[in-house]
C-alpha cells in the first residue's frame, strides 16, 4: 500500500489540538493510573522488594538504552572500554526493546530520514490534518513495531556486524529478556519463600517496569516529534519536552539531540536535567570513557534558533 508523502514544509507555530488529547489519554492517563495504583497495592500486593527491583531495573535497563544503545552505539558520542560497552549493551537489551543491532539500525535510519519518507516512527508519516496527527501518534509511539519493515543491518550497522561482543549480546537478547521478565519473580519466590511473592515481584518488577520503560522510550519517537519546544536549528519536527526529562534520563531533550546528534549532552539549557550525561560524566572520570563530545558554547550558539 502506498503512503501518503511526509509533508516538508509546515509552520512549526500550527497547533492541532487531536494529537494533543490523544498524548494524554493514551500515554499519560495509563501511565498515572499505574503510579496511583502503588499506594492501593502496597502491603499486599507490592512490597519494598518489589518497589526495589522495578526502580533498580528501570534505572539500570533504561541507562542501557539512553547511554549504550543510544549514545554510545548509535552516535558514538564517546568511547567506551571493553568492559563498560558489553555491560551497556547487556543492561540495554534487559530493556526488551529488541537486540542491539535491530535497535541501532532503526534509530540511524531514523535520523537519516527523520520525519520524511523512510523514517521508521514519524508522527507526521499520514499528513497534518488533526485524524492524520492522532493516526500517526500511534503509528510513531508502538504502531510501527507492528508494520515495519526491517532496517538493512549491513547497510546502517556494518561496525556492530563487524564487533564479536555485540554480535555475543545481540544472540542473547532471548535469554536477556526471559532474565528480565522473570528474574524479579525468582528473587522474590526465593526471599518471600511463596508464589504470592514470586508472582507480585513478576508482575512490578517484571511486567509493570517493562510497560513504562517501553512507553517513555517510545514517546521520544512519538510525542517528541509532535509537541513541545523547538529552541535548536534542525531539519526535522524534533521537540524538547521537560515533562519526560527525568524519566527518560534526558532524552527528551530531543530537538537539540536532532540539532547535533553525536553530542553526549541532550539537556544543555539552564535546568535541563540530563541524567545520562551525569552518568557520561562519571563513567569519564572513572576512566572507562573517553574522547566524550560534550558539547562548546560556540557549537551551540551556531545551532541555536536565532530570533
Ligand atoms: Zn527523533
Ligand atoms: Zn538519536
Amino acid at each position: 500500500m502506498p503512503e501518503a508523502a511526509p509533508p516538508r514544509a509546515l509552520s512549526d507555530h500550527q497547533r492541532h489540538i487531536a494529537p494533543h488529547v490523544f498524548v494524554y489519554v493514551f500515554a499519560a492517563v495509563p501511565a498515572l493510573a499505574l503510579v496511583a495504583a502503588v499506594p492501593l497495592a502496597w502491603g499486599w500486593g507490592l512490597s519494598l522488594l518489589d518497589a526495589g527491583m522495578a526502580v533498580g531495573l528501570y534505572v539500570v535497563s533504561m541507562l542501557g538504552v539512553t547511554v549504550g544503545f543510544h549514545r554510545l552505539f548509535t552516535h558514538r558520542a564517546f568511547t567506551a572500554n571493553r568492559g563498560l560497552r558489553i555491560g551497556l549493551a547487556v543492561a540495554g537489551s534487559l530493556a526488551v526493546q529488541g537486540p542491539v543491532r535491530h535497535w541501532v539500525a532503526d534509530h540511524r535510519r531514523h535520523h537519516a530520514y527523520a520525519d520524511k519518507e523512510g523514517d521508521p516512527h514519524s508522527p507526521w508519516r499520514y499528513g497534518t490534518s488533526p485524524r492524520a496527527l492522532v493516526r500517526g501518534f500511534w503509528h510513531a509511539h508502538m504502531g510501527w513495531l507492528f508494520d515495519r519493515d526491517m532496517t538493512d543491518q549491513r547497510r546502517f550497522t556494518p561496525d556492530l556486524l563487524a564487533d564479536r561482543d555485540m554480535s555475543a549480546v545481540h544472540r542473547a537478547f532471548t535469554a536477556l529478556t526471559v532474565l528480565s521478565l522473570f528474574g524479579p519473580a525468582v528473587v522474590g519466590g526465593l526471599v518471600t519463600m511463596s508464589w504470592w511473592g514470586a508472582f507480585t515481584a513478576f508482575f512490578w518488577a517484571g511486567l509493570v517496569r517493562v510497560a513504562l520503560t517501553h512507553h517513555v522510550a517510545w514517546s521520544t519517537n512519538s510525542i517528541c516529534h509532535l509537541v513541545g519546544e523547538r529552541p535548536w536549528t534542525s531539519r526535522d519536527r524534533s521537540t524538547n519536552v521537560w515533562l519526560l526529562a527525568i524519566p527518560s534520563m534526558g532524552e527528551s531533550w530531543h530537538n537539540l539531540h536532532h540539532a547535533d546528534p553525536t553530542s553526549a549532552r541532550h539537556g544543555v539549557g539552564r535546568g535541563e536535567i540530563d541524567i545520562s550525561a551525569g552518568v557520561i560524566r562519571l563513567f569519564e572520570k572513572l576512566g572507562w570513557a573517553r574522547d566524550v563530545r560534550w558539547p562548546t558554547p560556540a557549537r551551540l550558539e551556531k545551532l541555536a534558533v536565532k530570533a
